[in-house]
């Protein structure tokens, strides 16, 4: 039996996720605060080493706490890859270039780290994947990927939000 044919050397065994640092419990939401995901995968996945853990946004630079930031007109992570749509502060500030940078500064890491699949918080410009806010500022939700979720998916990795965990799960166990 080769190195490679061995069980410790599976996809199984050595798929790695990127998950977003608030998920884990690192205070670096744009308020200061968490979002601690409670799942016994997650811990299991922590054990196993899977986890690569990133906030986009403190990667490119942008500080905690930090203006809530949307994508405008309804736009998507696409748009703003793309060059269609900017994101912009509430007050109106244009951040889209950070949030392009800390969307590559995820690929750059899952890439390094072989991540096949990505677990993000759902509702974040950057992060979000289930659904995104309209760029109205007035708590509107609308399906959509954010930047980094959408050029994490266009680089083929699998996204999931904090509510697909057991997907997730059983993707995993699918593997080889
Ligand atoms: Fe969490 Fe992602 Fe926002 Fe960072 S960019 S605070 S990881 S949702």
């Amino acid at each position: 039996m080769s190195i490679c044919d061995s069980p410790a050397f599976t996809a199984r065994a050595t798929a790695r996720i990127l998950v977003s640092a608030c998920l884990m419990g690192h205070a670096v939401r744009y308020d200061g605060s968490s979002k601690p995901l409670l799942h016994p995968a997650l811990a299991r996945w922590r054990e196993e080493g899977r986890l690569v853990t990133l906030c986009p946004e403190m990667s490119a630079g942008l500080p905690v706490p930090r203006p809530p930031a949307e994508i405008e007109n309804g736009g998507s992570g696409a748009d703003v890859l793309a060059g269609r749509a900017r994101v912009l502060e509430k007050a109106g500030g244009d951040v889209t270039a950070a949030f392009v940078a800390g969307a590559q500064n995820a690929l750059q890491l899952a890439e390094e780290n072989g991540c096949a699949f990505a677990l993000l918080i759902d509702g974040s410009p950057s992060c979000g994947s289930g659904f995104i806010y309209d760029g109205s500022f007035s708590g509107r939700k609308q399906a959509g990927y954010g930047v980094t979720a959408a050029l994490l998916s266009q680089a083929g990795i699998d996204v999931f939000s904090q509510t697909e965990v057991e997907r997730l799960e059983a993707r995993i166990a699918a593997l080889p």
